[in-house]
């Protein structure tokens, strides 16, 4: 790109560098932990204020009857649009507002937005409202450097990532509001770190297991049949079989960390029996019934109709092994691994631009877990989409979260020269 406009964006961020801290800062203030998706209406109204003030045309949609979404909860996007003086292409930065819980282990307060030694501390920091304050100084910028720019600039807050996404860009995809014509380029500042560019993700499949069983007086357990014995058969067999197979399929598209590499298989959650109750005494039973939520992660180099057979022929050997095992099985949730190719315009774009700002080479990245660009791949039918964010990879939902001001600073010059290069036409070259 000119080495004018360079100079003109470099200056402007740097300049408001302690503008981007504050604009973090005040988002982490908003606690909006997901579930159950707490203050998200005045989170985005926070971010539509700043942009309507700034001459955006600002709407707010809630995706009702989508999973959460009520009157005390409402699942609240907001989406600012700026159009240029002339027709153009349009750069969408997508960023969801929601956080998971703080969890244990915190040394600061994880909604206060404390800075120490150039971090900013909190939950979301990295994961991920540093990249949304980033993305918002990248575009203001653009706007304030007085650079010819045609088409059309959008950023978008959005609800629910951390569940899923329905409530929020699942919704918008599927009322056309992440599809050409109207956008055409999206970056999404996830936590990909700051000379990373994330390409694509493996797959998920999340499903519920319940061994069944049969209810008798706990004193007597030979008259009963006990479900959550049959369910330690089960992740006795998992350890012995299938984690170990799944450790030995390895993928080639650039998963990071390192360990994501592979296959991998979470147990969640497993529930059994009487529920704890700290008032009172159980009762003498025997439990009729276990539940194991499994969230297995696969690869592109793996069918989604064999990760499900795998794990349903451990349960049917031991169906046919095991005296009194019986079993269910329901899918939850599945998202097929996706990847975009290295060189469509906006990844293109954005590794020029890391190349250009930090004097080294970007890495082309996977997500070990899914984010929003599945939304707009499946629903919105849009290609280029990436992921490039500030944010630390490793620090997402870690205790004592934080992010770095210089990354920060860096991704918005990042960010501000890839959008100016496909708005004008220079990416191409
Ligand atoms: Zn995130």
């Amino acid at each position: 790109m000119e080495r004018k406009a360079k100079r003109v964006l470099h200056g402007i961020i740097d300049s408001r560098k302690d503008e981007l801290v504050a604009l973090t800062q005040d988002l982490i203030k908003f606690p909006t932990i997901n579930p159950p998706g707490d203050a998200y209406q005045q989170c985005a109204e926070y971010i539509g204020n700043r942009l309507a003030g700034r001459g955006f045309e600002v709407k707010y949609v809630r995706a009702r009857g989508t999973p959460g979404d009520s009157d005390r909860y409402p699942r609240i996007n907001v989406i600012a649009r700026k159009e240029g003086p002339r027709p153009g292409p349009c750069v969408h930065f997508n960023g969801h507002i929601d956080v998971v819980q703080a969890g244990a282990g915190w040394t600061v307060d994880p909604f206060a937005g404390e800075v120490h030694d150039g971090r900013v501390y909190g939950r979301g920091s990295s994961d991920m409202k540093g990249g949304i304050a980033a993305a918002i100084i990248a575009v203001e910028a653009l706007l304030d450097s007085g650079l010819d720019l045609p088409g059309v600039l959008e950023i978008s807050g959005t609800a629910d990532e951390e569940s899923g996404g329905y409530g929020g860009v699942a919704y918008l995809a599927e009322k056309g509001w992440f599809s050409a014509p109207r956008v055409d380029h999206v970056i999404i500042p996830e936590p990909i770190n700051v000379d990373g560019v994330c390409i694509g993700h493996r797959g998920v499949w999340w499903a519920e297991i319940e061994t069944l069983g049969r209810i008798a007086h706990g004193s007597m357990p030979f008259y009963g049949n006990c479900a959550i014995r049959h369910m330690g058969a089960v992740i006795t067999e998992f350890e012995r079989v299938l984690l170990p197979a799944l450790g030995a399929r390895h993928t080639d598209m650039p998963v990071v960390p390192d360990g994501a590499r592979q296959a991998t298989l979470n147990i969640n959650s497993v529930h059994g029996g009487q529920s704890d109750n700290p008032e009172g005494m159980p009762s003498p039973c025997v439990p009729d019934s276990c539940r194991m939520v499994i969230d297995r992660r696969f690869l592109i180099e793996e069918d989604i109709v064999e990760v499900k057979a795998e794990v349903r022929a451990i349960l049917d050997r031991l169906h046919g092994e095991r005296e009194g095992f019986d079993y269910r099985i329901r899918d939850l949730f599945e998202v097929l691994p996706t990847l975009t190719e290295r060189d469509r315009p906006v990844a293109r774009a954005t590794a020029a631009a890391i190349r250009d700002v930090l004097g080294r080479e970007p890495e082309f990245v996977c997500s070990p877990g899914t984010y929003d660009q599945k939304h707009i791949d499946r629903i919105g039918k849009l290609k280029d989409c990436i992921a490039y964010g500030p944010g630390i990879l490793k620090l997402a939902h870690q205790p004592d979260e934080y992010i770095l001001v210089e990354d920060m600073v860096n991704s918005a010059k990042v960010m501000a020269q890839a959008a100016y290069a496909l708005l004008t036409g220079s990416a191409q070259s």
